[in-house]
């Protein structure tokens, strides 16, 4: 979408700030998923559904036929509400409380993806009492590190997620002495935003090497699952709105060796929907500072934490001006020094009543939210509805 196909009549009804998501992006970046991974036996595509669990984009990436990754039982409830079959849905998270636990067994969810021994004991327990076996996957820690935002890497050994490398056998041959518990498959997951294909060729490498340790005790798993963590281009979202799936998946393709009737499960977030949405917030007052001048504007890092949290860059347009560019600092209306989207950048001369379109705010944005200084959560609207 480039600048200029934003319904902006439409927007004046609406109060700012708001997220909108482009439906249409949203199918077409689905349809490329789906024929990349296509391509490939076996490649089984997830959605990570703490990206964003707005409900109508749920219920559009269901209709893709994906499944569902869950870091909580509140997202279990959010897929299923939305139509995820519990056979394609899967459990992660370093700390799943018990009430979780039961609602993953009750539905009979596809797998959990166990991160330690003490959590393993509790699902075999769990299970017993309902007279269930649990499928449940090992999240190995590959300790692969990634090109990407520090505080989004999580498979160095010195991160809180998975299980040792060293620890693997034990802990298969431990499960393997628990009556209601089954493992099915080896999980992996190693950061965010990642474009550095070399990256995920050195997670191949080291699962690899794990399979064959496996091979020698005679064990094949189910399925592998490498997790998500393909990045998106902040810079251009006119120009990349779709991310590279093609070299992602053939990435895996060629440096993941697949044991014969194994699959190769994908768990996506970012990469799916991020493109597709923008937040968008009206200029409430341009002031002109000593040194800089600020375009003010209403929406705060309540609404989009991103750029306060990890310095994310976010893409702005003035979308309903014309005027020549000037030089501004976007900031929100919140008592932090921290609530701000992006210093001296260019934007069409601001006025106050302008809409700003802060964009590739899909995933990580409305999802975390807040409503710190008692303020409201932003409202989503898709482009099926304007
Ligand atoms: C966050 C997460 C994902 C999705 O990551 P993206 O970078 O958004 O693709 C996948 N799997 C696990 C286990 C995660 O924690």
């Amino acid at each position: 979408m480039t600048k200029g196909q934003f319904p902006t009549d439409q927007f004046q009804q609406l109060r700012t700030p708001f997220y909108y998501y482009d439906t249409e992006l949203l199918r077409k970046t689905l349809q490329t998923i789906n024929d990349e991974a296509g391509k490939h036996e076996g490649f089984v595509v997830h959605y990570a559904v703490k990206a964003n669990a707005n409900p109508q984009l749920l219920r559009i990436i269901r209709q893709a036929g994906l499944g569902a990754d869950c870091v909580s039982g509140g997202e279990i409830e959010a897929s299923i509400k939305a139509g995820f079959p519990a056979s394609k849905i899967v459990f992660a998270g370093v700390g799943k409380s018990d009430w979780e636990i039961n609602l993953g067994l009750d539905n009979d969810i596809f797998c959990f993806n166990v991160e330690s021994i003490p959590e393993l004991e509790v699902i075999n327990d769990l299970a017993t009492q309902k007279g269930k076996v649990a499928r449940v996957a090992f999240r190995l820690n590959p300790n692969v590190g990634a090109h990407t935002h520090a505080n989004i890497t999580t498979g160095l050994a010195e991160n809180k997620f998975g299980i040792a490398m060293r620890d693997m056998m034990s802990v298969i041959e431990e499960a393997s002495q628990m009556e209601h518990v089954k493992v099915v498959g080896l999980h992996f997951h190693i950061g965010s935003q990642i474009l550095d294909m070399g990256d995920f060729e050195a997670l191949c490498n080291r699962v690899n090497e794990l399979q064959s340790e496996l091979e020698r005790h005679r064990i094949i798993v189910e399925h592998i699952n490498v997790g998500g963590g393909l990045g998106v281009d902040y810079q251009h979202p006119n120009r990349v709105p779709i991310p590279d799936f093609k070299a992602y998946f053939d990435t895996y393709a060629k440096k993941l060796r697949l044991r014969p009737g194994q699959t190769l499960h994908f768990e996506l977030g970012r990469a799916v929907v991020a493109q597709c949405g923008s937040l968008l917030t009206r200029t409430l007052y341009i002031k002109k500072g000593a040194v800089k001048q600020f375009c003010i504007v209403d929406a705060g890092f309540t609404d989009l934490i991103r750029p306060a949290l990890y310095q994310a860059y976010h893409k702005i347009e003035n979308i309903t001006s014309e005027e020549p560019a000037q030089t501004y600092d976007v900031v929100g209306p919140i008592c932090e020094s921290t609530d701000v989207f992006a210093k001296q950048i260019d934007l069409n001369g601001c006025r106050r009543g302008d809409l700003l379109a802060i964009r590739s705010a899909g995933a990580y944005g409305e999802i975390m939210a807040s409503q710190y200084n008692c303020r409201s959560l932003p409202k989503g609207y898709t482009s099926d509805e304007i």
